[in-house]
């Protein structure tokens, strides 16, 4: 344990590892916010007498669940489906589900914990939650991950509701998922509840701009980073790992402010093209036909795909690791650094390591992390909720404005936080103290539950 931990917060970070034994990801996320909190505690005491740390620590809820279903083959399967309800002091379980063959508990409550500080950080009346499964929707045809989906939710419906639990996407699960998911929970309900999923498609109670907002986000984030610096995204050169949801619509929206983003990847592997990525391919090989990345090189013979390659070896101004969890560690954050790298935004949760936030932060880059860089995703998700609610549904350009305020806002927040606390330009510090303080605060007023 580093220094800067005093030895109360310290005794609690023990305490949660004791807890959660073998959970790396979920102690990891814990201890980055931890380490922040020390002045936080000494100007709330209150916040010490009721013990918030160490209960917003332990979930609210934690629910885990066999989800069997069948192949088209036939043959039986069995997954293990999860929900953490992290935290409703401040409203509803809000957080998307995960499916990919590495979710365990301890990612997916890394993900809650996560979300519960982004989510208070956006403003709205969210609470913290995140679910998933072990299963695999790589390789399996529509009808497997429809049967799928029927299965999870036939379980997971008991838990949820527009007042009480509100699932969306993460990795592994996107429109089509979504819309399984929600077919199944409407036929056991016999309830047209749409604001119990976000993410939903825009012809039954979803939201324009849900789908690009995170990657917009992400990029308004770094973009405001940059003014608060006098500089600009115009003519910028931008890395962008990953090529799912979020990747792309970083990469539009950068291209939209005049960058030129020369390469992005998948998990196996990296497409550079110094003349700027051609992000119609992409969609069409990603969105529409569900291939690898390796086939964009196939189709445009100037580009250059490296089978197993590190996308952080490429020079670039601004990189937007927007892929998974620990892509990007000390070396890669040095090595950036060394070719001129000023500002990275998060798209994904908790993609640098702890050694390259470090690097990135001794380095006075512009560092946008997760939780407030990619919160415009939630941020949607709550607007397509108060649509549900108020049985409306807005423009694009309406909506896409309202997007650009809140990740206006939040850059706002965390800055003057980081300030106030005394560590100016610091958004890791900035952003685990304003999404704490929103958090405690109400779990102060509704007393010990
Ligand atoms: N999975 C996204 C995130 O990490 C979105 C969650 C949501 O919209 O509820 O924030």
């Amino acid at each position: 344990m580093s220094s800067v931990l005093s030895e109360r917060i310290e005794a609690i970070y023990r305490q949660v590892i004791a807890r959660n034994p073998g959970e790396d990801e979920f102690h990891q996320a814990v201890k980055e916010v931890l380490e922040s909190l020390g002045p936080v505690l000494v100007k709330y005491p209150e916040f010490s007498e009721q013990k918030i740390i160490e209960r917003i620590c332990e979930p609210e809820r934690q629910i885990i669940f066999r989800v069997p279903w069948q192949d088209d083959h036939g043959e039986v399967h069995i997954n293990r489906g999860f929900r953490v309800q992290f935290n409703s002091a401040i409203g509803p379980y809000k957080g998307g589900l995960r499916f990919h063959p590495s979710v365990y508990l301890g990612i997916i409550k890394f993900l809650g914990f996560e979300q519960l500080f982004k989510n208070a950080l956006t403003g709205m009346p969210i609470g913290g939650g995140k679910g998933g499964s072990d299963f695999d929707p790589k390789g399996k045809t529509d009808g497997e991950v429809m049967r799928f989906c029927q299965s999870f939710m036939t379980e997971l419906q008991r838990h949820l509701g527009e007042y009480v639990d509100v699932p969306a996407g993460d990795i592994g699960v996107g429109g089509r998922e979504i819309g399984y998911l929600f077919g199944q929970y409407k036929r056991l309900t016999n309830r047209y509840e749409s604001g119990v999923l976000t993410g939903k498609g825009i012809g039954w109670g979803g939201s324009l701009v849900r789908k690009e907002a995170t990657g917009y986000g992400a990029v308004y984030f770094v973009r405001e980073m940059l003014k608060a610096r006098k500089n600009g995204l115009e003519g910028k050169t931008c890395v962008v790992s990953g090529a799912g949801n979020v990747a792309i619509y970083t990469m539009e929206k950068l291209q939209q402010l005049g960058a030129k983003v020369v390469a992005c990847s998948d998990s196996q592997g990296i497409v550079i093209h110094e003349r700027g990525i051609d992000l119609d391919l992409v969609k069409q090989l990603k969105e529409v036909e569900r291939r690898r990345i390796s086939d964009y090189a196939v189709r445009h013979k100037d580009a250059r795909y490296i089978a197993g390659g590190n996308i952080w070896e490429i020079p670039c101004h601004v990189a937007m690791p927007s892929a998974t969890q620990n892509e990007l560690n000390g070396r890669d954050a040095k090595m950036l650094v060394r070719n001129g790298c000023i500002a990275v935004g998060e798209g994904a949760n908790m993609p640098t390591t702890p050694e390259g936030v470090r690097v990135f932060l001794d380095a006075n880059i512009a560092f946008g992390p997760g939780k407030a860089a990619n919160a415009g995703g939630v941020a949607t998700s709550a607007l397509e909720m108060q649509q549900n609610a108020s049985r409306d549904s807005w423009t694009f350009d309406y909506t896409e404005k309202k997007l650009d305020e809140i990740m206006t806002r939040i850059h706002a927040d965390t800055h003057a936080t980081a300030e106030e606390f005394g560590a100016p330009g610091n958004y890791v510090v900035g952003a685990n103290i304003a999404g704490f303080i929103k958090v405690a605060n109400a779990m102060v007023a509704l007393g010990l539950i």
